[in-house]
């Protein structure tokens, strides 16, 4: 009788032992299914209107262009695109202080851990962007000012050219134009983020001879019609063109600057139409692939 008792005790010991390696391994499973990456995965965030961009790369350094109007809306929409367990995004580019695209970024920098903080160099009296700084401060964080001729190399294969601000511009009063603007190159694919730069940039950079041909645009000021001139288009040909658009009373994007991108063959995504929208880029050698 002692006997049967304890290789009863043992029977059940064993089924709740197999029972708990296999809740472990599909809760491992689920978040590995969850979270598979490619190489490089470029996320559009659907923040409302604003922008905000998540450069996810090699699955551990991020950087994230802009945080929209909102802490809250940015914050649950890294969740689904940061990896698990990752807290630290290695660079955050503030392009310009202006509220759609800086004030969530206060509550990002209270959240995560971040390395380094790039700015176009302009500050603002504005008391929310105040209040970015000296959160900044207060975490101790390195903040530099980038613009054209800045560099970041990230691996032989990965690299950011800065475009905007130049010298010039730092003197100029229209903040949109002084928008920092980069190309990502990864291998053989390329992205241009351009902020809320308008007309005035667009020309200074096609003056300044820069590399602008890429693949996937980041509309200038979420399709405002005074940015992404046709002139701009001739120059950049994107196969694939990002709007980071939300309700708005500006009239954004306007029907001046679709008539354009659709003139230049350029295939439309629009964050308010479809979301979140991560474009991914399987390994060096094949294009990336628009998702949402
Ligand atoms: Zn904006």
């Amino acid at each position: 009788m002692k006997l049967f008792y304890q290789n009863k005790r043992i029977f059940i010991l064993i089924v709740l032992l197999i029972f708990l390696a296999t809740s472990i391994l599909l809760v491992e499973k689920a978040i590995y299914q969850n979270k598979q990456f490619a190489p490089l995965e470029v996320s559009f965030l659907d923040i409302g209107q604003g922008d905000a961009t998540l450069i996810n790369f090699q699955k551990n350094y991020q950087i994230l262009i802009d945080g929209g109007p909102s802490g809250k809306k940015v914050l649950q929409e890294l969740a689904k695109v940061m990896p698990t367990f990752d807290n630290k995004i290695e660079i955050i580019i503030s392009t310009h202080p202006d509220r759609d695209h800086f004030v969530g970024l206060i509550d990002v920098v209270k959240k995560y851990d971040i390395g380094q903080i790039l700015i176009n160099g302009q500050q603002s009296d504005d008391e929310l962007w105040q209040e970015f700084q000296a959160e900044i401060a207060r975490k101790n964080i390195q903040e530099e000012a980038v613009g054209e001729g800045s560099k970041l190399n990230i691996g032989s294969d990965f690299q950011m050219t800065f475009f905007n601000p130049d010298k010039i511009e730092k003197n100029r009063k229209a903040k949109n134009d002084s928008s920092v603007v980069a190309r990502l190159d990864y291998s053989k694919n390329s992205f241009l983020f351009t902020g809320d730069a308008g007309f005035d940039a667009e020309a200074d950079m096609i003056f300044d001879h820069e590399n602008l041909d890429v693949d996937y645009l980041k509309v200038g000021h979420h399709g405002s019609r005074y940015s992404t001139s046709k002139f701009f288009l001739a120059r950049v040909t994107p196969l694939w063109s990002i709007i980071s658009v939300g309700e708005n009373d500006y009239g954004h994007p306007t029907q001046e600057t679709m008539d354009r991108l659709q003139k230049s063959g350029s295939e439309i995504f629009r964050t308010d139409q479809l979301g979140t929208i991560t474009v991914k880029c399987p390994d060096k050698q094949k294009s990336c692939l628009p998702l949402h």
